[in-house]
Parts: C-alpha cells; sequence; structure tokens
C-alpha cells in the first residue's frame, strides 16, 4: 500500500510507462509487443551495431545474479533471469543500458536502480525475494500485528486457511505502508507493515486500515492484463470499500501522515 499523494506527475510508476516504440508492423496483430528476446536484441544492436546476429541470449533462474554479459568466441552472450521475460520494454531498454554502459556513471546507476525497483515490485519474482528474511517481529511498542491480523481475519475473513505471516519492517519507510509478498507455492505468505506506524500518534484505525489491505491481497491475487500487472482489481476496491471507517482512515492518511513521518525522522 502507497501512501496517496495529491499530485500525480512524478507518481507514474516507470513499469506503467508504455511504449509503442516495439510494437510489431502493421502485418502482424495490431499492438502485440514484441518478445522480450526480440527487445533485447534491438536494444544490443544499439551498442553493437555491426553483430546484431551474433547476439545470444539465455533466459536463467539463476536468483543471485539478475543479469550477466559475456563475449564467446566473437559473440555477444546475455544471461538474463527470466522475470525479464514479462518486463516492459522500457525495463528491458535499461537491462541492456546497465550491461553494456561503463560502470558507475550515472545513468548506469539510474538503470540498476530502475531494475531492482522493477524485480522488487514484480508480484511474480517470490524467489528473488527470499533472501530477505521473513516477517520476525510483530510485536511493535503500540501495536500488536499479530493481534490486530486475527481479529481481522475473524471479522472479515473467517474462510482463510494460511493467512500471512505478518511483522513490522526493520527499519522506517517514507512511502510503503504495508507489503504483501508471495513466497514460493506451498509456503505462507508475508505482509511487512512500515514500522513508522508503530507509534502513538498513529490512530490504531489506521493500522488496521493498512493490515486489512494487505491481507485483500491474500484473497485477490495479482494478475497481469494488457501487459501490467492489477494488483488492485474492481473486486479488491470492491471488498475494500466495506472496511469500516475506510473514508476517516484515508483522510488521515491524506492529512496526517506526511507529518507524522517528518516526526518520526527528525534528527535532534
Ligand atoms: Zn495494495
Amino acid at each position: 500500500m502507497k501512501k496517496t499523494k495529491r499530485t500525480s506527475s512524478s507518481l507514474k510508476l516507470r513499469s506503467e510507462v508504455h511504449s509503442n516504440n516495439y510494437l510489431k508492423s502493421s502485418s502482424q496483430k495490431k499492438g502485440t509487443p514484441l518478445p522480450a528476446i526480440d527487445i533485447l536484441k534491438l536494444e544490443m544492436k544499439r551498442f553493437h551495431p555491426e553483430e546484431s546476429s551474433q547476439f545470444q541470449i539465455r533466459f536463467t533462474n539463476n536468483s543471485s545474479t539478475l543479469a550477466s554479459k559475456s563475449y564467446k568466441s566473437g559473440r555477444v552472450s546475455l544471461r538474463v533471469q527470466k522475470i525479464f521475460k514479462e518486463a516492459p520494454p522500457e525495463i528491458l531498454a535499461l537491462l541492456v543500458s546497465f550491461l553494456f554502459l561503463p560502470k558507475n556513471t550515472n545513468d548506469s546507476r539510474a538503470a540498476k536502480k530502475a531494475l531492482l525497483d522493477f524485480v522488487a515490485n514484480c508480484p511474480r519474482s517470490p524467489r528473488l525475494r527470499t533472501k530477505s528474511r521473513p516477517p520476525q517481529d510483530p510485536e511493535g511498542a503500540y501495536y500488536h500485528l499479530e493481534m490486530l491480523r486475527d481479529e481481522l481475519l475473524s471479522i472479515h475473513f473467517p474462510e482463510m486457511k494460511d493467512p500471512p505471516t505478518i511483522g513490522w519492517t526493520s527499519k522506517i519507510q517514507k512511502r510503503v505502508m504495508g507489503k504483501w509478498l508471495e513466497t514460493p507455492k506451498g509456503e505462507t505468505n508475508w505482509i511487512f507493515i512500515n514500522r513508522l506506524l508503530d507509534r502513538l500518534d498513529v490512530p490504531e484505525l489506521y493500522v488496521r486500515y493498512v493490515v486489512y489491505h494487505e491481507l485483500l491481497h491474500e484473497v485477490f491475487p495479482t494478475y497481469r492484463e494488457g501487459g501490467r500487472w492489477i494488483r488492485h482489481s474492481p473486486e479488491f476496491r470492491e471488498k475494500e470499500r466495506q472496511f469500516p471507517q475506510l473514508e476517516i482512515a484515508r483522510k488521515w492518511e491524506i492529512e496526517h501522515l506526511n507529518a507524522v513521518y517528518l516526526a518520526a525522522t527528525k534528527k535532534n
């Protein structure tokens, strides 16, 4: 769950910017994007215009190295984590830029950051996240997340069999108040709640609302439609509206959350 912002220009996610540059020619079905492998080859051509037929790209399951480049017997060869198979064109372009640009330039750093953001936000990358530890710490100074979760479960989700493990983030975060993470099949999913909210000046109603929102992700899975991940489907939003005092919680968020963040991070 992200903090509500009143300006929208800078909020646009990179992955939502759809580029038309890679649509197939008019003889093919209009609007069908090229496969990732073709986009990668086109991007590589910008760095190696002379070797367009010599590119080799392999998708891997490697979860520690997302992408690497090597030169083998005159060929440029990329190994790319298969999560990028479903990446939008601009992410693939950044991936190639990152691999081919000199390291430690601003452009290379910016590309790296955008790529890591993409991976972190990709709902089908459970195995890439397992480096992070499951939520450890449900008991905060003011709010006990397991107790809040269980209360919400009994009221709103009595049928949920294997509820997510819930805990506070280790550090205060600025933008993301709650995060639901899908773990590999058969394992309990995770919910992290921003430690920022474990404060006396954050009303319980708001914490409950954030936990409720994240529990909804357990019920309404993310899916892909038209090249985009849909996290908050109409059914999700419909059920969200059933949260008691939803408007009060959202109003509090808009009016007070920034001040709480500033108070929590103020250096004495
Ligand atoms: Zn959400």
